[in-house]
């Protein structure tokens, strides 16, 4: 029975079954100051199965970023039309990600989802860690260490050593690389780029292929993620989660149903309802995986076959799409930084959210295209806006409640975001015949 169940389905039973016991557990433990050896077990082991699943992922983030931008940029680049096409997608990836995030925070600004009375909020924060009260103002001393933060973001974006920026995780000097090495790939003798594509593309092939096999365990790895942070952070985390949580999906509908379609009429005169249809698979898998690189295959194969756009676009724009342009991750970072400094009672300057706004933008472009991977950008901008590691990991563990709704939600985005982008850019290349056969 469980085995013909949809991968999406399993994940919500997971996620119910985690809030269920890890609330349970929660609320029979309430008044007890010593927790009970089981709820210390059960603490220990989903955390185990939790930590299991997130490894598996990390593990697959390097090679599928550095396999997928080859591949795209080999096909592409030694095509004459490289340098006009490259513009043109990272401006349009750039206007989609400034919109998103402005978007976000409007809607944060305006809903401030973080003003929670003073005895609400001490609570939530005494169920992340035991962290003495006083700490937290030393936490801010260092709130303007954002220029630096960007600087030191340009300056990773050409690591010195391509094996260091691979053990640390700096996927930006990654992707840097990886359109170069795509872009000489692409000019090798003929002999040379035939066995260096093939080989790039089947390893590209099997990442996939292993990405697919990891996501397959995530039912159990939301409920080993959900499981240990409801037991600890109860009920009431849940109240102040919902208005963060509608303010993330408030903005993601408003970037959905009203930016992306101005954009696909205006700049590509595209029927928004028949480029959502055709679409529909590639934004119903990436609402099921929550990651946009898994997603990936589904969404070459709806844009080409479904909306009708060229293979030489579509291979252009949607590997880099998916790595490079995440207009519902952008969206959630800016959220979940002005949240989080309005839970810990943090001004906001224009200054300090300019930052944000820009470091949403640039960590957006790094962030892999797999679930939960903008916590880590998260952990960068809160860095760069001078939140100290442990009001960081307070944080993080306090959005991380909702994160895979949200995650499923934004990853929808980010993957439709990306498919308006090989539409709009199809349409200004010439291409016609759009949306023939939606269904087939
Ligand atoms: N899961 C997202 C994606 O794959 C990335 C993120 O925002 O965590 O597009």
């Amino acid at each position: 029975m469980m085995k013909k169940l949809a991968l999406h389905w399993k994940i919500l039973i997971a996620l119910i079954l985690a809030f269920s016991i890890g609330l349970w557990a929660n609320f029979s433990t309430e008044t007890s100051t010593e927790k009970p050896a089981w709820f210390e077990n059960l603490h220990y082991f989903s955390n185990f199965v939790g930590s299991l699943f997130l490894n598996a992922l990390k593990m697959v983030v390097i090679p599928l970023v550095m396999t997928s931008i080859i591949c795209g940029v080999a096909k592409i680049g030694e095509d004459k039309d490289f340098g006009r096409l490259g513009i043109k997608t990272l401006l349009f990836y750039s206007l989609t990600g400034l919109l998103a995030v402005i978007v976000g925070l409007l809607c944060v600004n305006l809903i401030e989802p973080g003003h929670v009375d003073a005895d609400l909020r001490e609570r939530m924060l005494a169920g992340q860690t035991s962290m003495e009260s006083g700490k937290m103002e030393r936490a801010f001393q260092h709130a303007d260490g954002g220029l630096k933060g960007i600087l030191e973001i340009f300056q990773r974006m050409i690591p010195q050593n391509l094996f260091k920026a691979a053990v640390e995780g700096q996927l930006l000097g990654l992707i840097f690389f990886s359109l170069l090495f795509g872009f000489f790939v692409a000019r090798l003798p003929k002999k040379l780029n035939e066995s260096q594509t093939a080989f790039w593309e089947g390893l590209n092939t099997a990442i996939l292929s292993i990405t697919n096999f990891v996501i397959s365990f995530a039912p159990y790895g939301v409920f080993g993620l959900v499981t240990p942070t409801l037991m600890m952070v109860g009920i009431e985390t849940i109240f102040v989660m919902g208005t963060f949580a509608s303010t993330v999906l408030l903005g993601l509908a408003i970037h959905s149903f009203m930016v992306l379609p101005l954009l696909l009429h205006f700049l590509g005169k595209i029927s928004f309802f028949k480029h959502f249809q055709a679409l529909s698979p590639a934004l119903l898998t990436a609402f099921s995986t929550a990651s946009s690189s898994a997603t990936l295959p589904v969404t070459l194969d709806c844009i080409t076959k479904r909306a009708g756009v060229s293979k030489k676009i579509a291979s252009f724009t949607l590997p880099l799409g998916a790595t490079m342009n995440m207009d519902g991750t952008a969206l959630f970072e800016c959220v979940v930084v002005v949240f989080l400094a309005q839970l810990f009672g943090v001004e906001m300057t224009w200054v300090t959210q300019s930052t944000v706004v820009v470091m949403a933008l640039l960590t957006s472009i790094g962030v892999a295209g797999i679930p939960s991977a903008s916590l880590v950008a998260i952990i960068v901008i809160l860095h760069a806006v001078g939140f100290s590691e442990a009001t960081i990991s307070i944080g993080v563990g306090v959005v991380f409640v909702v994160d895979r709704i949200l995650d499923m939600t934004r990853t929808a985005v980010n993957v439709l975001g990306d498919s308006c982008a090989a539409a709009i850019i199809g349409k200004s290349e010439g291409e016609t015949g759009y949306y023939a056969n939606p269904r087939g």
